[in-house]
Parts: structure tokens; sequence; C-alpha cells
């Protein structure tokens, strides 16, 4: 059971009512609160709990929004992200970004298409971003092994003690310095396979603007998580 509500300095938020004991409060990634609730409890008793929490709920929505603010929306089903921006794609004449070939009548089949035009797009990017950052960490370099690109449910890149670097084919939604971030990151774990000082100071010195690229893509982390094609 939901009910929409709007608290007494205008905060808006939905009730889902069910079986469990306590409250919860949820900021969902576009600024929309949810407070979970057990059935049977009183309405005043859910408002006295968010209006106890209402300061730390919209420090909250504020930072969700701040987020949000940085990622653009899709606009129609047709319409996916690609390397930070915002594209469509089309059979022949609709003026889409990326014409998928008309043979493939069905949305679906289409959809196939752009998800692998994305992916060799990936590999092709991916693997310039990997032989540039390489030769700057030196010597470690050369324990790399290759590269691999995966679809990761909760993880944009990894790498191994045997020199595989692993990264998330969806890191190709997000705009180039985030997706070199997560290259140097990876690539810097040839050297240091920890997170410690030496770590950090070599991924600084190999992308000094690495602090900025994690920001935004933690803005972008939504998009990860994100079917392709649902706005
Ligand atoms: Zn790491």
């Amino acid at each position: 059971m939901t009910q929409n509500v709007t608290g007494k300095e205008g905060l808006s938020y939905t009730i889902v009512r069910s079986r469990r004991r306590t409250m919860s409060v949820e900021i969902q990634p576009h600024g929309n609160v949810v407070v979970r609730a057990p059935s049977r409890l009183p309405l005043y008793e859910i408002e006295r709990f968010v209006e106890l929490k209402s300061v730390w709920i919209m420090r909250r929505v504020r930072d969700a929004e701040a987020r949000k603010a940085l990622v653009p929306t899709l606009d129609g089903p047709r319409s996916f992200y690609h390397r930070g921006s915002v594209r469509t794609w089309g059979f022949t004449g609709d003026g889409a970004d990326l014409i998928v070939p008309s043979r493939l009548r069905t949305e679906n089949a289409a959809m196939r298409y752009v998800e692998r035009w994305q992916r060799s797009e990936a590999d092709q990017l991916f693997a310039e971003m990997v032989a540039d950052a390489l030769p700057k960490i030196g010597v470690p370099g050369l324990r790399y092994q290759g590269l691999r690109v995966r679809t990761m449910r909760r993880r944009w890149g990894s790498c191994s003690s045997t020199g595989h670097v692993t990264l998330n084919g969806h890191l190709i939604r997000v705009p180039d310095g985030c997706i070199r971030g997560v290259v140097v990151h990876e690539v810097c774990h040839l050297a240091h396979l920890h997170h410690g000082p030496a770590f950090h100071q070599l991924v600084a010195d190999v992308y000094p603007e690495h602090a900025l690229a994690d920001a935004i893509l933690d803005a972008w982390t939504h998009v990860l998580y994100q079917e392709p094609f649902t706005p």
C-alpha cells in the first residue's frame, strides 16, 4: 500500500506500508523520498518520524538533486547514454545519431544492435586509454596481461594479481574523463595491489584530475545500474 504525502516543510514523500516492525527512509537516486512503515502505524506517527529526520532528509535530497543536475536526462525510448551525452538511434531518415539497419525490423533487435555497437566502441576506446596509461606507470606496466570488457552489475573495473584489467562495458555511457579515471585507477594496480598512499600518489601523478573525475562518476552511478533504454 503506498500513499503520497506532503509534509509541513513542503517535503514530499511516498509512504510504503508493509508487514514490518520498523520505519526507514530511503532517498532514491533522483531525490524521491520513500518512507517504509508498518502497515497499521497511524499516519501522525509516520509524519512525526519524518519531521524528526527532516534536516537529514532535506540535505540528502539536495545532494541527490545536485548529482542529477550533472547527468543529462534521456529523452524517449530511443535515446541512450554514450560517452557522457544523450544519443538517439533510429532507422534511416529519422535524423537519429546512430542509424540502425532497417532490416532489423523490431525495436528489440534494434536495441541489441545499439548495445553491440556500444560494446565495440567500448572495446576500442578502453584499449586506447589503457595503452595511453601503461607507459606512465613505468616498469610495472610490463605486468599487463590484457583487457577484458564485461557487463558488471556493481563495479566499474578491477585488476587481478595476474595482470588482467577488467572494465565494465557500461562505462561507455559516462563522460570520457570518468572512463579515464577508472582506467588509470585499474592500471595503477599493476604497480600497487592496494589502496595505500603509494597507490594514490601514482594515480595523482598519472591523472591529476582524477579526484574531479571520480566525483563526477559518482553522479553517474545510477546510470550503471540502469537497464539501457529506460528513461
Ligand atoms: Zn582499486
